[in-house]
C-alpha cells in the first residue's frame, strides 16, 4: 500500500563531558549505534502500525547497511527495494553533551547515490503503491524521478527535510506537503518578496499558494494542521492528545509515515491527521527514533 522513497543512516553516538577543540582528543561514553534516517524511519514507524510498506532506499555493502536492513526486515518492511553498495552507509557522527545539546555529522555516503535510475528500475515496487512518500534526505533529482514515476493515481506524500527549494513540479505534486515549523518558515523565506506570515494558518494558506495541492503543518505538542487546496482551502487544526514527552525524536516520522498510510486506506487528510497526531503523541513517550514507534493497539491504548 506504502512505498517510502528515503534514506536509511546508523545514528553513532557518543556522550562526552564537553565536545574536543580542534587537535584534542577527549574521551565520551561507549559507543550507541542506532538505526536512523527519516526514510527507515518512516518504513518501521508504518510497518510496526500494520501497513503493508516497502523502502526504496541505497545503504553500503557494509555492517551498518546489514544492520540496517536486517531491522527494516524484523519490523515487516518489503526490502527488495533496498539497494546495496556503491558508498558506505550514510552516518550520523553525534555527541551528546550533559546538558543534552547534540553536535552532528552528516556522512551522506550511499543515500547520496540513490539515483533516479534506480527509482525507474523500482517500477515493480510504484505498481503496488497507493502512496510514495519522500523526504529530502537523498538527491532531488531522484526525488523529482519519484514524482513522475509514480502510477497515475498513486498519492505523494513530501515532508522536505532538511528543507531545500523544490522544482514546481514536485511542489505540485505534493499531497500533502508535510512540514513542521522550521520547515515551514524556511520553505516561505526562499520565497521571493519573503513572508511575514506569523500564524500556522498564514503558513499553510502561503504553501499552498506556492503550489502544494494540500499542506500539512505539524506543530509539536499542539498536534497538527492541514489544509487542501481548491474551492475550500479552510485549514483545520487536529489537536495532539497530551502525553508526558520523554524524547521526540523520530515523531515527525511517525507522524508522516501514520498519515501516508491512512490516505493510502482512503481516509481524507482530517482523518488521516487525526489518527497521525496520536501515533506522533505515542512516539514521544518513550526514548529513541525507531525503537519508540507504536503498534496500532499502543495507539488506541493512548
Ligand atoms: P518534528 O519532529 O518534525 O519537528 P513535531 O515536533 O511537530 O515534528 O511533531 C510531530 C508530531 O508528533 C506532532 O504533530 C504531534 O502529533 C507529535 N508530538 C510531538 N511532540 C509532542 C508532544 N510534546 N506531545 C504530544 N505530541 C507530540
Amino acid at each position: 500500500d506504502l512505498l517510502v522513497v528515503g534514506s536509511a543512516n546508523a545514528d553513532l553516538v557518543i556522550g562526552v563531558e564537553r565536545r574536543p577543540a580542534p587537535g584534542e582528543t577527549v574521551l565520551g561514553s561507549d559507543l550507541a549505534v542506532h538505526p536512523g534516517g527519516k526514510g527507515a524511519n518512516q518504513a518501521v514507524a508504518a510497518a510496526r502500525l500494520g501497513a503493508r510498506t516497502a523502502l526504496l532506499a541505497r545503504v553500503g555493502d557494509d555492517a551498518h547497511g546489514r544492520l540496517l536492513l536486517e531491522l527494516q526486515r524484523a519490523a515487516g518492511v518489503e526490502t527488495r527495494g533496498v539497494r546495496v553498495g556503491g558508498a558506505p552507509t550514510g552516518v550520523a557522527l553525534i555527541t551528546v553533551d550533559p546538558s543534552g545539546d547534540n553536535s552532528i555529522v552528516v556522512s551522506p555516503g550511499a543515500n547520496a547515490r540513490l539515483t533516479p535510475e534506480d527509482v525507474r528500475d523500482a517500477a515493480g515496487l510504484f505498481a503496488g503503491a497507493r502512496v510514495v512518500s519522500a523526504q529530502l534526505e537523498i538527491p532531488l533529482e531522484t526525488v523529482a524521478e519519484v514524482v513522475r514515476a509514480r502510477a497515475a493515481g498513486t498519492r505523494f506524500v513530501l515532508n522536505p527535510s532538511p528543507p531545500a527549494p523544490l522544482p514546481a513540479d514536485v511542489l505540485a505534486a505534493c499531497d500533502p506537503l508535510v512540514v513542521n515549523e522550521h520547515e515551514a518558515r524556511f520553505m516561505l523565506g526562499g520565497h521571493a518578496g519573503g513572508y511575514d506570515g506569523k500564524e500556522p494558518e498564514d503558513w499553510a494558506r502561503a504553501l499552498l499558494a506556492l503550489g502544494a495541492r494540500s499542506v500539512v503543518v505539524t506543530l509539536g505538542a499542539e498536534g497538527a494542521l492541514v489544509a487542501a487546496g481548491g474551492t475550500d482551502t479552510a485549514a483545520v487544526r487536529v489537536p495532539s492528545p497530551r502525553v508526558d514527552a520523554v524524547d521526540t525524536t523520530g515523531a515527525g516520522d511517525a507522524f508522516t509515515a501514520a498519515l501516508a498510510w491512512r490516505l493510502a486506506r482512503g481516509e481524507d487528510l482530517a482523518t488521516a491527521a487525526a489518527f497521525a497526531v496520536r501515533v506522533g503523541a505515542a512516539a514521544v513517550t518513550k526514548e529513541g527514533a525507531q525503537v519508540s514507534f507504536p503498534t496500532a493497539e499502543e495507539v488506541a491504548a493512548l
